[in-house]
């Protein structure tokens, strides 16, 4: 595995490569954060981008989505996978802001995931992106890029790539790191043609070395 110093040796090279990594899901309220997030496991953020205009013009706020037809909301994102279940969730969760949060995002880990729909990787983008709290969201392209690299160990589970990457990366460059990971890992290290011939990692990446020599 790659030392704490290796480690951020790779992520420099990484904000070198993309210094305006950032969240790429529109929104304009931690609020409307909350939701694309939620819409957007296992979718692509483009496919939540071209959904999201109409229903938060429609339903912009917790009060509006919590009273809205829930076959109108199937409709408005119907384009997204799993939208049936998405659509439910949604409107369980603006519900359940109004009843226990006032109608506001809370801020802690232990609430947001009580909310319908939300797990571990939501809630910790939506600390990062919404209220600037330290934390590492580890979806697919951050546990693809820190396995191929080594920075963890190939069989760690999600919790494990989490942990390994706040142990060997400083807090206050988590939120950062996160969405430098995932440029590299959408734009660069793709999950089936990862661009390992113009790899300026390509030094210090096993995985890459083994590629290069088999094709
Ligand atoms: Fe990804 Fe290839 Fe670069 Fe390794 S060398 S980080 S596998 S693109």
């Amino acid at each position: 595995m790659l030392s704490k110093e290796k480690t951020m040796e790779a992520i420099e090279i990484m904000y070198d490569m993309f210094p305006d990594a950032a969240c790429e899901l529109t929104h304009k309220s931690p609020f409307q954060l909350l939701i694309a997030v939620i819409l957007s496991a296992q979718a692509t953020d483009v496919s939540v981008n071209k959904a999201t205009p109409a229903l938060f013009a429609a339903y912009p706020t917790p009060e509006e989505l919590a009273t809205a037809p829930l076959e109108d909301i199937i409709q408005k994102i119907k384009t997204i996978g799993l939208y049936r279940n998405k659509a439910k969730n949604i409107k369980a969760c603006a519900v359940q802001l109004l009843d226990q949060f006032d109608g506001k995002v809370p801020e802690s880990r232990e609430e947001l995931v009580s909310l319908p729909g939300v797990g571990r990787k939501t809630a910790n983008v939506v600390m990062g992106d919404a209220f600037g709290e330290p934390a590492i969201a580890v979806d697919t392209h951050v546990e693809r890029v820190s396995k191929r690299l080594r920075i963890c160990k190939l069989d760690a589970n999600v919790m494990e790539v989490e942990r390994t990457l706040m142990r060997k990366i400083p807090k206050e460059l988590w939120v950062k790191t996160h969405h430098t990971m995932i440029f590299f890992g959408r734009y660069h290290c793709l999950a089936r043609n990862p661009k390992c011939d113009s790899c300026p990692l390509l030094y210090m990446c096993q995985e890459g070395k083994t590629r290069m020599n088999t094709k």
